[in-house]
C-alpha cells in the first residue's frame, strides 16, 4: 500500500472547472443558464448567436436590468447571487437561477465577456465591461451599449481538453442548444426570442400570447388537434395544450412539462401524463403535449439538482393525481363537447392544391396564419397561462346527449323508430342541431356524411361505433360481469385441440364477459350465449382472438390488467363492419351515441373517429368568395 499524498484544500479555479461539469456539461447548459439569467433580469427581448454548435461561441443580449459596474467581478464569482440572501429565499424562491454558481463555472472553463448598462435610480448608467478568460479576471472597462446585458461565451472547455472531448459534433451540440432554447422560449410567450446560427437567423418568436408561441413551436398541426387543458385544485394549477391521440408521435420529442415555468423532466409527472394516455394512445405511440403546472413554491424543491432539470414534490401522489385527473378529464370529453376535432382538416387539402395554408414552418409566429392566432389567443397573455378552460367549448349549444346507456341493442332495434331528422318545433333552431348533426348519407359503406351548425361532418362509422362499444363493454364490467343473451339456436364453432382446452379451463372467464361456451368435442365447442351488448357479433372471430389474449396473458392476468385490451378486442369484433347498409334513423343513432360517449374522438387505437369541415373551409376548397 503506497502512502496517501498531504490533504489540500482546492483552489476556487479548480473547484469551478469542476463544478462546470455538473452546471455546464456542454454548450446547451451554458445556453439555459445564460437564458434563465436574462429572464431572471427582467428581459423582454433574447437574441441568441451561436457559431459551431455552441462550441465556438454563444453569445446572449437581453434588455434587462443589467449588472451595476462595480458588481461585474462578483457575478463571475462562486456563490455569489442577487436572488437569495437566506434559507426562506431559498424555500420561497421565484427566479429561475439562485445557486450562484453559473457564469463562475462557465468562465473558469471559456473565455468570457460580459459587457452591461446596469438600469440605476431609472436611467441606463454607462456601460462597462470585463473579461475572464479561463477564469482569470480582467480589469473592468467602459463600454458602449445602450441597454442590457451581452455575454459572449467562446471556445467552450478550450483549458479542459478532456471534458470537450465529451463534446459531440457541431450538429449534434447545436440540437441540443436548439432544444434547451425552445424549452425555455415556450414558457416565456412575453418575450421575444431569436436564434442565429453560424450567422444564419434561424427563427424569431415575437412577444405574444401563450397560444402563438406554443403554434410557433409545436406547429399549427399540433395546435389544430390539441385539447386547451385549464384546472386547478386547491393552490395547484395546470394549464396548456395536450395533443389528441390521432396526433400521436413515434418519439418523445414534443413533451414539453413545467413547473412553475421551470422544464422539468420528472418521471412522476411524465407517468400522470401517460396515464392520462393510456386509454387512448396505441402503447407504442407518444403523446404531445406543452403543459404548465404552478404550485405554491414551498411545495417543490426545485433545489435537488445542479441543473434544475429535476424537482421534487413535497406531495407527490396530490401532484400526481391532479395532473391526471385534469388531463384524463379533457381527453375523455365526448365529441359533442369539444368543439373543433380538428381545426384544419383542409389544411393538406388546401396545400394540394396550391391554397395558402402553408404547412408548418417552424418559423416565425407572426407569419402563422391569422386564423390560428385568433384561435388562440389569450387575452392575458404574457408569462402568466391564463385558464382557457371555457375556449374550446363555448361554441357548444346547450344539448343534452341522449344517455349512453339508453340504447344497447344499437341499431337493429331502432328500425322503424320516428325519423329524428326533421328539427322538433318547440324548441329554437340554434340549439336543436346536435353537435355532430344530422346524418345526411352513407358514403361507399365506410363514412358517414352528416350537417351541423357549422357545416360538414365525416365519421368513419366503423372507428367511432368502435370506441362506443368499448366505452360500453368498460362501464358495464365495471359494475359486474356482462349480462349474456342465450342463443335461439346454439352455434358451433370449431376451434384446435388447444383452444378448446382454454375454453375448458377458463369457463369463468368467458362467463364473465357474458359467454356461455361448452366443448363437445376435442375440437369443437357450441355457443349457447353471447355478450348481450354485442348483439350483431362475429362470434367465430371474436372467439378466436380472445383465446389468443388468452394464450398471452393467462386466464389470472387477463381480466385484470389485460382486461381493456380484452374488451377492445370485443369492441372491436362487436362494431359495425364497414359495408354495413345504415339507414339515416341508424345513423343518427350512431351520432348520439358518438356525442354522449366518452373519449369518442378516437378510436381504441389511438385514430380519429370523424372529422369537422367548417363552411369556411369547403368556401376556401372551392375558392368562393374571395
Ligand atoms: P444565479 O443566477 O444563480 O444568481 P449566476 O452565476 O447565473 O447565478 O449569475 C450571478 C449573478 O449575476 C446573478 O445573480 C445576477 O445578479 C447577475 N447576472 C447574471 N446574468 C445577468 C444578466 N443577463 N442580467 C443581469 N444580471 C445578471
Ligand atoms: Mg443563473
Amino acid at each position: 500500500m503506497t502512502e496517501y499524498p498531504p490533504i489540500k484544500v482546492l483552489d476556487d479555479r479548480l473547484i469551478n472547472q469542476i463544478a462546470a461539469g455538473e452546471v455546464v456539461e456542454r454548450p446547451a447548459a451554458a445556453l439555459k443558464e445564460l437564458m434563465e439569467n436574462s429572464l431572471d433580469a427582467g428581459a423582454t427581448r433574447i437574441d441568441i448567436e451561436l457559431a459551431e454548435g455552441g462550441i465556438k461561441r454563444i453569445r446572449i443580449a437581453d434588455d434587462g436590468a443589467g449588472i451595476r459596474r462595480e458588481e461585474l467581478p462578483l457575478a463571475l464569482a462562486r456563490h455569489a447571487t442577487s436572488k437569495i440572501g437566506n434559507l426562506e429565499d431559498l424555500e420561497q424562491v421565484g427566479t429561475l437561477g439562485f445557486r450562484g454558481e453559473a457564469l463562475a463555472s462557465l468562465a473558469s472553463i471559456s473565455r468570457l465577456a460580459i459587457v452591461s448598462s446596469a438600469l440605476q435610480n431609472g436611467s441606463r448608467g454607462q456601460a462597462a465591461r470585463i473579461e475572464a478568460v479561463g477564469g482569470q479576471l480582467s480589469p473592468i472597462e467602459p463600454a458602449a451599449m445602450h441597454e442590457g446585458t451581452v455575454i459572449t461565451a467562446e471556445d467552450l472547455f478550450f483549458n479542459t481538453p478532456a471534458r470537450r472531448k465529451f463534446l459531440k459534433t457541431e450538429g449534434t451540440e447545436f440540437g441540443h442548444c436548439e432544444d434547451a432554447a425552445q424549452r425555455i422560449a415556450l414558457a416565456v410567450p412575453g418575450v421575444a426570442v431569436s436564434l442565429t446560427h453560424n450567422g444564419r437567423r434561424l427563427w424569431q418568436y415575437r412577444a405574444g400570447s401563450a397560444g402563438e408561441r406554443v403554434a410557433a413551436i409545436l406547429g399549427d398541426e399540433f395546435m389544430g388537434n390539441s385539447v386547451a387543458i385549464g384546472d386547478s385544485v386547491g393552490d395547484f394549477t395546470v394549464a396548456g395544450w395536450a395533443a389528441l391521440p390521432r396526433y400521436s408521435r413515434a418519439g418523445r420529442d414534443q413533451q414539453f412539462l413545467y413547473v412553475n415555468g421551470r422544464f422539468v423532466r420528472d418521471k412522476l409527472l411524465t407517468h400522470a401524463v401517460r396515464e392520462a394516455y393510456a386509454d387512448v394512445l396505441h402503447n407504442n405511440r407518444h403523446p404531445a403535449y406543452a403543459l404548465f403546472l404552478t404550485l405554491p413554491p414551498d411545495k417543490v424543491d426545485v433545489n435537488v439538482h445542479p441543473a434544475k432539470a429535476e424537482v421534487r414534490f413535497r406531495d407527490s401522489r396530490a401532484v400526481h393525481q391532479f395532473v391526471f385527473h385534469a388531463l384524463h378529464k379533457a381527453l375523455a370529453r365526448s365529441a359533442g363537447e369539444v368543439a373543433t376535432p380538428v381545426a384544419d382538416p383542409l389544411r393538406w387539402v388546401s396545400g394540394n392544391i396550391g391554397g395558402n395554408s402553408g404547412g408548418n414552418s417552424g418559423g416565425n409566429a407572426g407569419d402563422r396564419p391569422a386564423a390560428v392566432n385568433n384561435l388562440y389567443q389569450s387575452p392575458s397573455a404574457a408569462a402568466n397561462f391564463p385558464r382557457w378552460q371555457g375556449a374550446t367549448q363555448a361554441t357548444l349549444g346547450a344539448m343534452t346527449p341522449h344517455s349512453a346507456q339508453e340504447s344497447t341493442a344499437f341499431y337493429e332495434a331502432l328500425r322503424g323508430a320516428p325519423a329524428v331528422l326533421a328539427p322538433r318545433a318547440d324548441v329554437a333552431p340554434a340549439t336543436d342541431i346536435p353537435p355532430l348533426g344530422f346524418a345526411l348519407a352513407q358514403l361507399h359503406g365506410v363514412y358517414i356524411l352528416a350537417q351541423n351548425s357549422a357545416g360538414l361532418v365525416l365519421v368513419d362509422m366503423h372507428a367511432a361505433h368502435e370506441r362506443i362499444v368499448y366505452e360500453r363493454l368498460k362501464n358495464a364490467l365495471d359494475l359486474q360481469t356482462l349480462a349474456s343473451q342465450p342463443l335461439i339456436a346454439p352455434m358451433p364453432v370449431s376451434l384446435g385441440e388447444r383452444d378448446v382446452q382454454r375454453v375448458r379451463e377458463h369457463q369463468e372467464f368467458f362467463s364473465q364477459l357474458g359467454f356461455e361456451l361448452a366443448p363437445i368435442s376435442p375440437q369443437e365447442i357450441v355457443v349457447r350465449a353471447v355478450p348481450a351488448m354485442l348483439p350483431g357479433l362475429d362470434v367465430a372471430g371474436m372467439l378466436r382472438e380472445l383465446l389468443d389474449d388468452l394464450g398471452e396473458h393467462g386466464a389470472s392476468r387477463a381480466l385484470t390488467e389485460k382486461r381493456d385490451e380484452i374488451l377492445g378486442t370485443m369492441a372491436c369484433h362487436g362494431a359495425v363492419r364497414a359495408n354495413r347498409q345504415l339507414t339515416i334513423t341508424e345513423m343518427n343513432a350512431l351520432l348520439r351515441d358518438m356525442e354522449a360517449t366518452e373519449r369518442s374522438g378516437q378510436c381504441n387505437h389511438g385514430r380519429p373517429t370523424w372529422y369537422q369541415f367548417g363552411l369556411g373551409d369547403l368556401d376556401k376548397l372551392f375558392m368562393r368568395g374571395r
